[in-house]
């Protein structure tokens, strides 16, 4: 199911759709859909989208980075940041 997003791009505000939103949270990786923060135009074919984690014990931001597939229509192909594991484990 795509879904309408507007990106800022400068000035300007950029409509296209995205296939989806991430269904995890990358750095506590809770199964639960993010709150929409923000969406920039990146670079030609790459725009970000930043989100919320909505599990109360992190609360963090993370980015969506989305590659262009088509015309106005962009594909969820990583999020970041993604906590390093820890040493020895
Ligand atoms: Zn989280």
């Amino acid at each position: 199911m795509a879904l309408l997003v507007s990106f800022l791009d400068g000035e300007q505000v950029r409509a296209a759709n995205v296939d989806r939103f991430p269904e995890a949270c990358p750095l506590c990786e809770a199964p639960r859909a993010p709150r929409f923060i923000a969406a920039i135009v990146r670079v030609a074919h790459v725009r970000q989208i930043c989100f919320q984690c909505t599990s109360v014990d992190c609360r963090s931001l993370f980015i969506g980075n989305y590659q262009e597939e088509a015309k106005a229509r962009y594909r969820l192909v990583d999020c970041e940041p993604r906590r390093a594991p820890c040493p020895g484990s």
